[in-house]
């Protein structure tokens, strides 16, 4: 019998009927464009995916899959999709179409419903001179960004994203809707604010915004033949920074297509970028050491926060990818030329975009109201990927990736960051060490037959 038979045979019809959205499963048009995640590289194979339309049509998707003992993988947009379980058997809940936002510009918050990506938001905030705590790009999904954490160009001034989060609507694997806020439902709140999507579906959540119009921001770019001299100057730089700059050093390999500007195609950058809550002129001193080095391209300038999404050069449209993260707890001159023999000019590497990323600032300060990511207990966090259009790019990609954190394993944090970890691995090896335990507890006691699944598993606490 095969699957389509298994889940026609227990009622696809009644599924039908009672989620407000799609539902498609193997053999059937449109099955094969509704398991699709944004990261092309994974080939997901779920028993049936349903696109929910609202929280009560997620609610009956969880009631359905819990009376027939199915698992269910919550998905937004699919960018975080590469280091799931296979989906075999499983429910595909996809909250896709749910992308209502809600600003409410006295109280500086947003309410968004888990379809939501950075767009929805960023826009409709910025017309209220505000701006959430997004991260790179604004194709993300709102919701597993700030599940998993949530690091972005505002961070060293504001913290993770997940911090910011005050409320949360989420089904639990019972199939209850409920509200987890300052006065309710406390462990959820507490797992939802950086401990990924274990502990139920997320349907909506609630956050702060912060009053931001504009900043001194831009790139400045390098030929990658300078990338140990680059990291080296940047990192001594990125002592001496307040917590209004948040910044990276961006290795870059373009690839030569006709969709790249001129100047970008086909080659390869040791790029810095940084974005500074500040005017341009203590600004421009700010940067002033990294201008020394004579850049070959300079976009610094007074933009729009919204024009923040264009800042790291991210892929806009859905693309195979292959890569992986760490953290470390600092970068001293070994680390860095440790970095730039396996990903700098004479690496031989395809990696498409190595990210060191500078932390500390907020980032390492406890979250007023915790969670299980309260802050990031490291100094950098470094991410690796390149494309991965054929089997034999994929797995040139994640052995190059690998590569970087091998080379990088001596300075390790302890444990890699939660939305930049593509390797298949627990979530203990990616939540601050002290948060693990309790997300167990929590999980025994709201899923303890680990109905859902989620992009870093949590084993619930034997009793
Ligand atoms: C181009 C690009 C740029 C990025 N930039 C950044 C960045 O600047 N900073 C950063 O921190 N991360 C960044 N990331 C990583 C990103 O945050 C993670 O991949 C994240 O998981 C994406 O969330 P999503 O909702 O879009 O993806 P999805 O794949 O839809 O979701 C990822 C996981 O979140 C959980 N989840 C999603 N929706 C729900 C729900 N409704 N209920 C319960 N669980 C749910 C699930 O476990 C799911 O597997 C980037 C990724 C890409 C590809």
């Amino acid at each position: 019998m095969s699957t389509t038979d298994t889940i026609a045979g227990r009622d696809l019809e009644a599924l039908r009927a009672a989620v407000a959205g799609p539902v498609s499963v193997p053999g059937e048009a449109g099955y094969d464009q509704a398991r699709q995640a944004w990261n092309l590289v994974a080939d997901q194979r779920p028993a049936v995916v349903v696109e929910a339309g609202s929280a009560a049509g997620v609610a009956q998707a969880v009631r359905y899959a819990r009376a027939r003992g199915m698992r269910i993988a919550p998905q937004g947009t699919g960018h975080g999709a590469e280091p799931l379980e296979p989906l075999d058997g499983a429910m595909l809940l996809r909250t896709t179409r749910m992308r209502q936002v809600r600003i409410d510009p006295a109280a500086a918050t947003a309410r968004a419903e888990a379809g939501a990506v950075w767009a929805d938001v960023i826009t409709p905030a910025a017309e209220n001179g505000l701006a959430g705590l997004a991260g790179s790009s604004p194709g993300v999904g709102v919701a597993g960004y700030t599940l998993g954490g949530g690091m972005g160009w505002l961070a060293r001034r504001y913290g993770l994203a997940a911090g910011s989060v005050t409320a949360a609507e989420l089904v639990t694997p019972g199939g209850e809707l409920v509200r987890a806020d300052d006065g309710h439902e406390p462990d959820l709140l507490w797992a939802i604010r950086g401990g990924g999507g274990s502990v139920g579906v997320l349907t909506a959540l609630e956050m702060r915004l912060y009053p931001v119009r504009e900043l001194y921001a831009g790139a400045l770019f390098f030929p990658i033949a300078r990338t140990a001299e680059v990291l080296h100057t940047w990192r001594a730089w990125t002592d001496s920074v307040p917590d209004e700059v948040t910044s990276m050093t961006h290795l870059l390999r373009f690839p030569p297509l006709p969709q790249l500007p001129g100047p970008l195609r086909g080659q390869a950058f040791a790029v810095v970028e940084a974005a500074y809550l500040g005017d341009a002129g203590s600004g421009a001193d700010l940067i002033a050491p990294l201008r020394a080095l004579g850049p070959d391209r300079d976009t610094f300038a007074m933009i729009p926060a919204a024009a923040l999404g264009d800042l790291n050069m991210d892929p806009g449209q859905p693309v195979p990818t292959r890569g992986d993260g760490t953290l470390v707890a600092g970068l001293p001159a070994a680390a860095i030329d440790a970095l730039a023999a396996v990903a700098g000019p004479g690496a031989g590497t395809a990696l498409a975009s190595v990210e060191v990323r500078h932390l500390g600032g907020a980032l390492a300060r406890p979250a007023a109201g915790g969670g299980a990511q309260p802050s990031l207990e490291a100094s950098y966090m470094i991410f690796a990927a390149g494309f991965a259009p054929t089997p034999d790019a994929a797995a040139a990609a994640a052995t190059q990736a690998h590569a970087v954190k091998d080379a990088l394993a001596p300075w390790h944090a302890g444990y890699d960051y939660y939305n930049f970890a593509e390797t298949p691995a627990a979530a203990g090896a990616v939540l601050p060490p002290a948060s693990s335990q309790r997300l167990s507890n929590i999980k025994a006691s709201y899923d303890p037959d680990q109905m859902i699944i989620s992009a870093h598993p949590v084993s619930p606490a034997r009793p």
